[in-house]
């Protein structure tokens, strides 16, 4: 079992105490990497979720102003880079990530507290005249009212502290659901919260299975806002879920990054950029590019350069500082990689490097997957239609620049997409065409606090980080007034 100071309960966090009432079942914690179980805690249900809102509702009615507020954010700021650590080490723990990573996670989720603690100013009114009119107007941002948070397993700190700090500074009650497989970090995050002293009952933690939690949450009428990280298959069952009481759906869904190097790129640069986007996380995140169009004329050296880098990558525990690739996130996700690994080749597509991995040596862990080089991939694939969420780059060739701009935006999903090219005017060109909410223009770099981060068609609806991100949280009332 994992020991922790900042883990002193592992329990869900509901009206301002940390109960173990649940349903009478235990969520049972592993290490993805080792099989070792981390914890045991209560599963909480409907009941349990009803009261998490109808205490969020309540405590809104006293929510301190936002000066106040940002006092908190910059305290829990604080408290993350104090514990980084600590959090380093749980996120490693639960999720499998290299350790170095998961430092990086907490500094990232700490970032979002300080950015939201500097931006009261986008909470003042604003008043202003119309012409020909005596009245006077003034539009307000008001708390939207209780934000519901369901947020998956992949940046377990950081994708909830995001919705977490935005929301604070907004005036919003909140309640948590987080993955079952990393619940650990939300809990921390939450010990955090507590002792920086958000007023009790605001915020609440709670962890249990989706279905009665999720119903719960997209049915109740003090629900205003939907805030939703995760698959676009189960983010679509939550806008129809929540249309009957018409709340605001916040929707950070999947992606289908293309990764466009033409043949005038910086290589060195691409294949770094590659490298670092692509094996983060082992694969598992939202902004991993999923298909690698390369110039037909870089094709072979690309190869050599990925063929040379590829096999130095350690593959293991994220605790060994050695590692630079974790588990997958179950054996699931490992026969999901491999199943599309496999679909490619049997159509043609040639395994350059990796591949032919062994299973998962438990029955629900240790599911390492190779660093895979795959050359030759097409849209017949399934790897260029799904998201391939493990350590594999599919790599195929292009000719024109119309005709990669038109294969790169034939995804369903809009979310990442990076471009490589020395030519200004075609970057330009390229960057505006593309049909994604974040892009890299000789970059590869993942989003930022202060910038507005999510997606296009079917990756989502709303922005996190920046002003944008905060609106999420917000209504806007507009009051007129006779003079
Ligand atoms: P997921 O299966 O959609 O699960 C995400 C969260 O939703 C989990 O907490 C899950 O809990 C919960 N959930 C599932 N069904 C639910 C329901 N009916 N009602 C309420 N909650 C429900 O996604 P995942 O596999 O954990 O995460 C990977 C996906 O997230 C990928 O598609 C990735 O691209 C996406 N993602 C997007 C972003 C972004 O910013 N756009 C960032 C990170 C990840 P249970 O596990 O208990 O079902």
């Amino acid at each position: 079992m994992l020991e922790s100071p900042l883990l002193p309960q592992t329990r869900s966090l509901i009206a301002g105490e940390w109960t173990d009432e649940g349903e009478g079942t235990l969520l049972r914690v592993k290490n993805p990497a080792t099989g070792e179980l981390l914890a045991e805690i209560p599963e909480a249900g409907a009941r349990d979720a009803r009261r998490a809102i109808e205490s969020a509702r309540a405590s809104m009615a006293l929510v301190p102003d936002p000066g106040r507020r940002a006092l908190y954010l910059n305290r829990i700021h604080e408290l993350l880079l104090e514990n980084r650590e600590e959090l380093a080490r749980i996120i490693t723990l639960e999720q499998g990530k290299p350790l170095r990573e998961s430092h990086i996670e907490v500094e990232y989720t700490a970032a979002f507290f300080r950015f939201f603690a500097g931006r009261t100013d986008l909470l003042d009114p604003h008043p202003f005249a119309v012409p020909n009119s005596p009245l006077r107007w003034v539009v307000h941002h008001r708390p939207a009212g209780v934000v519901a948070m369901i947020t998956p397993w992949n940046l377990p700190l950081a994708m909830l502290g995001k919705k977490f700090a935005a929301a604070l500074l907004a005036g919003c009650g909140v309640v948590s659901k987080p993955a079952p497989e990393t619940p650990l970090s939300a809990i921390a995050l939450f010990a955090l919260a507590e002792r920086a002293g958000i007023p009790s009952g605001l915020v609440n933690l709670v962890v249990g299975p989706a279905e009665p939690i999720g119903v719960e949450l997209c049915s109740h009428p003090a629900v205003r806002v939907i805030s939703f990280t995760g698959s676009t298959e189960v983010g679509k069952l939550l806008i129809r879920r929540s249309a009957d009481s018409v709340k605001r759906v916040s929707l950070e869904l999947g992606g289908n990054a293309p990764f466009i190097v033409f043949e005038d790129a910086d290589l060195e640069l691409a294949v770094e950029s590659l490298m670092v986007n692509k094996f983060r996380c082992a694969g598992q995140t939202c902004i991993c590019a999923n298909r690698v169009f390369v110039h037909e004329t870089l094709a072979s050296e690309l190869l050599m350069r990925l063929g040379d880098k590829l096999p130095k990558l350690v593959v293991g525990n994220g605790m060994d500082p050695a590692t630079d690739i974790g588990p997958l996130i179950d054996p699931s996700a490992w026969e999901k990689v491999d199943s599309l690994v496999k679909d490619a080749l049997s159509k043609g597509a040639k395994l350059a490097h990796g591949g032919n991995p062994d299973r998962p040596r438990g029955s629900d862990w240790g599911a390492f997957y190779p660093p895979t080089l795959i050359m030759g991939a097409n849209e017949g694939m399934r790897l260029f239609h799904e998201e391939i969420f493990g350590p594999v780059i599919a790599v195929a060739t292009f000719r024109e620049d119309e005709e990669v701009l038109a294969r790169a935006n034939s995804s369903q999903h809009g979310l990442a997409g990076y471009v490589f090219t020395k030519d200004a005017a075609r970057g330009t060109r390229m960057v505006t065409k593309l049909q994604c909410g974040h892009v890299g223009l000789n970059s590869s770099s993942g989003p930022t606090p202060s910038a507005p981060f999510g997606g296009m068609k079917a990756s989502g609806i709303g922005r996190e980080g920046g002003a944008e991100g905060l609106m999420e949280y917000l209504e806007t009332q507009t009051v007129v007034e006779g003079i």
